[in-house]
């Protein structure tokens, strides 16, 4: 792809954006109100977008507030993150029939929507390059992830602030949008200014009114991504930290952490990283089908170490040590990567507000003996 300098547009073009997208057969996704949140759905109108509002994070607490002007993303990220259009909470995998000749095995028609993600921060694309790996990255691919990847189109939007449980700067994925997208719009009073990261998104871009970016511009949306920069407060230590929980693994602290912990599983619902499933029959008693279907579980869940009779992670405890050690430790080691992008979402939607970088540092301050 050639270089090509970032381009300007003014804010009513992002219709022209959505438009073009939708005549090309994507379904546009991104940013709207609902329930009281900012979370991801189809989107056909510019309308939709969460003008205005912002949200308000800190452990265990999220709302919505208004913002003193009319900002299109001038949020952060909600309860929802894109891994639900990728690896869906619920996957048909395969329909067996009874037939005269006997049972009959038919693999599910693969999904092949063209998916066009608008306002995906940078957290966000490292959690989609995350489980890239995961699904993609061994010798087994997952045949319906790698479907939905394949006709994904991506519009990130750079941060121009940040909640008080971020810590995308910790783990180097935020907050600036860097690869990994089509376009990257940063949002500036006027307009956007856009970065164009593919032939596809140039393409598209075709269709918008496009100003060259004047220096003002470029210095208007330097400083609001710096602004995010500056307001990211939370920390947390990466570079010892697959062995620090291997020191640790019988710390007191993971006693202490499964007393207040409610195996809820919210944390891994909403992490734009976890990736357990379970998998079920399940029968339609008014036909002769059966249906296998992928639904998301999570490490929280009693029944998903049930192995030989009993569950092998029987208490809380062990369940937290589990999913952190997994998601900040043997990650690593499983896919070269961490399991943890930064983006606060399980600090914020934990209702006793478990905060990671905390048990984390607990254990970094006092050790196991
Ligand atoms: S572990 Fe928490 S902070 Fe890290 S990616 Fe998952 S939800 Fe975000
Ligand atoms: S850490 Fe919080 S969100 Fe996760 S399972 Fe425990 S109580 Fe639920």
């Amino acid at each position: 792809m050639t270089d090509r300098a970032a381009q300007f547009f003014r804010k009513a073009e992002l219709q022209a954006l959505i438009d073009e997208l939708r005549r090309r057969d994507y379904n546009v996704v991104g940013p709207s109100i609902d329930q009281e949140a900012i979370v991801y759905t189809e989107l056909t109108s510019v309308e939709q977008l969460p003008r205005g509002w912002t949200d308000e994070q800190a452990p265990g607490s999220y709302r919505l507030v208004r913002r003193d002007d009319d900002a299109w993303f001038g949020y952060v990220v909600g309860p929802h993150s894109w891994k639900k259009y990728l690896f869906p909470p619920r996957t048909k995998l395969l329909t067996v029939q009874k037939t005269e000749q006997g049972w009959s095995f038919l693999p599910a028609v693969l999904e092949n929507t063209k998916t066009a993600m608008l306002g995906v921060r940078a957290c966000e694309l490292a959690a989609i390059a995350v489980q890239d790996r995961v699904f993609l990255g061994g010798p087994y691919k997952d045949r319906d992830y790698e479907s939905r990847r394949k006709s994904l189109f991506l519009i990130a939007v750079n941060c121009t602030q940040a909640a008080s449980t971020c810590f995308c700067t910790s783990m180097n994925t935020g907050p600036r949008c860097k690869s990994g997208f089509d376009l990257a719009l940063t949002e500036i009073e006027s307009g956007f200014l856009c970065e164009i990261g593919s032939d596809a998104g140039w393409d598209v871009l075709s269709a918008c009114e496009l100003q060259t970016a004047t220096a003002e511009d470029l210095n208007e949306a330097e400083s609001q991504r710096q602004r995010a920069v500056e307001m990211i407060e939370r920390q947390m230590r990466t570079d010892d930290l697959p062995q620090l929980l291997l020191d640790n693994l019988n710390h007191p602290n993971w006693k202490a952490v499964g007393e207040r912990c409610l195996s809820c599983t919210n944390c891994t619902m909403v992490c734009p990283t976890c990736f357990c499933s379970s998998v079920s029959e399940v029968r339609d008693l008014t036909t002769d089908q059966i249906d296998r279907e992928r639904t998301w579980d999570s490490c929280f869940n009693p029944e998903f170490s049930y192995l030989g009779g009993t569950p092998v992670r029987n208490d809380t405890s062990a369940r937290y040590r589990q999913w952190l050690t997994h998601k900040l430790g043997s990650w690593h080691e499983q896919f070269g990567t961490s399991g943890c992008v930064g983006c606060g979402r399980c600090i914020t939607w934990c209702p006793v507000g478990i905060d990671l970088t905390a048990e984390v540092a607990a254990m970094r301050e006092a050790p196991a003996p």
